[in-house]
């Protein structure tokens, strides 16, 4: 009797400790909201992240296609499936408020990035954080990168007025981080001491190769040999103004007639341009260490240790936002 008590003692207690190491063994999931996939640079964010969390969680990520609606539709599907943490890339970075009071409601850990929700909305849930770069670097390196060529290339000054006639290509109208390069970009080309000189109105064209390429085309048709300069938000826009210029001659490889092209990003195709010698120079948000942050931040979340343990980051000003750093590209 005694015996054969002590023996479902045992048994239960191996039960117990088998459940409990199950429990630890288990993986969380980590439920991830990409904007769209068709993008270059959160493509390779999406890669490094994927790399980062492998035999480390579980993860279910989801392509909004550029659609919040559909956004709205997955992220509920995620809480419905209880995810253990979410990584959420906005489709319209506006819409955050609703977003972030579902996932709040359910008491997920919730990291935000790339595209930047107003930050003192993430404020109203202790467990949202913000891991994007400084909109205004980008521009500020490209402008750098403008003072940089316009001094040693004084050929670019094509009518020899002594200031650098530049068409510029803007991704949304509201987005932050176009609002911000299209600004700074010329603000410290002008602090610098180069004096900038915008041919017609900023194109506004949706991050887009194609979008671009037809305004440049109509750029050209309308001043082609006036335009000294092309700075474009990405380089997704940039590969596309140069596609509109190489087919009236210019930024062919080999020489030839040529205007600067400055895009952001250090895609691929940007990168393989550069070296070239067909477009001059990128700024590279580095989407690796984007996609490593990112792991890193929600598994410290979500077992409850302090977000930024492990990392090298600290936060901004918010005390609630990361921000990666840029570097320039501007050729081997
Ligand atoms: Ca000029």
């Amino acid at each position: 009797m005694k015996n054969s008590s002590l023996k479902s003692l045992v048994v239960g207690c191996v039960l117990v400790m088998a459940f409990a190491l199950a429990a630890v063994a288990g993986q969380p999931k980590i439920g991830v909201l990409i904007y769209k996939y068709d993008d270059t640079y959160i493509s390779t964010v999406r890669n490094a992240l994927a790399k980062a969390l492998e035999n480390k969680a579980e993860v279910v990520m989801q392509d909004g296609k550029g659609d919040q609606a559909s956004q709205n539709d997955q992220l509920d599907v995620m809480i419905a499936r209880r995810m253990d943490g979410l990584l959420v890339n906005m489709v319209d970075a506006q819409a955050a408020a609703g977003v972030l009071m579902k996932i709040k409601n359910a008491g997920i850990p919730v990291v935000f990035f790339n595209r930047e929700p107003d930050l003192n909305v993430l404020k109203n849930y202790a467990k949202a954080v913000f891991v994007g770069t400084n909109a205004a670097d980008a521009g500020k390196m490209q402008g750098d990168i403008v003072k940089n060529l316009w001094d040693t290339h004084p050929e670019y000054d094509l009518n020899k007025d002594g200031k650098f006639q530049y068409v510029m290509f803007k991704g949304e109208p509201d987005n932050p981080e176009a609002i911000a390069r299209t600004e700074w970009s010329v603000k410290q080309a002008e602090a610098n001491g180069v004096k900038m000189d915008q041919i017609g109105q900023t194109f506004v064209c949706n991050w887009d190769t194609a979008l671009a390429q037809v305004a440049m085309e109509s750029a050209l048709a309308a001043n082609e040999g006036k335009i000294e300069l092309v700075i474009a938000n990405n380089d997704s826009m940039a590969v596309g103004a140069i596609a509109a210029l190489s087919n009236v001659g210019y930024n062919t490889q080999g020489g030839g007639k040529f205007v600067p092209v400055i895009g952001v990003d250090a895609t691929e195709q940007a990168i393989d341009a550069i070296n070239r010698g067909i477009m001059s120079a990128t700024v590279k948000q580095d989407g690796e260490a984007m996609g490593k942050a990112l792991a890193t931040i929600i598994l410290n979340m979500v077992a409850g240790k302090p977000n930024l343990d492990g990392t090298d980051y600290s936060y901004d000003a918010s005390g609630i936002a990361v921000r990666i750093p840029y570097s320039p590209y501007e050729g081997k």
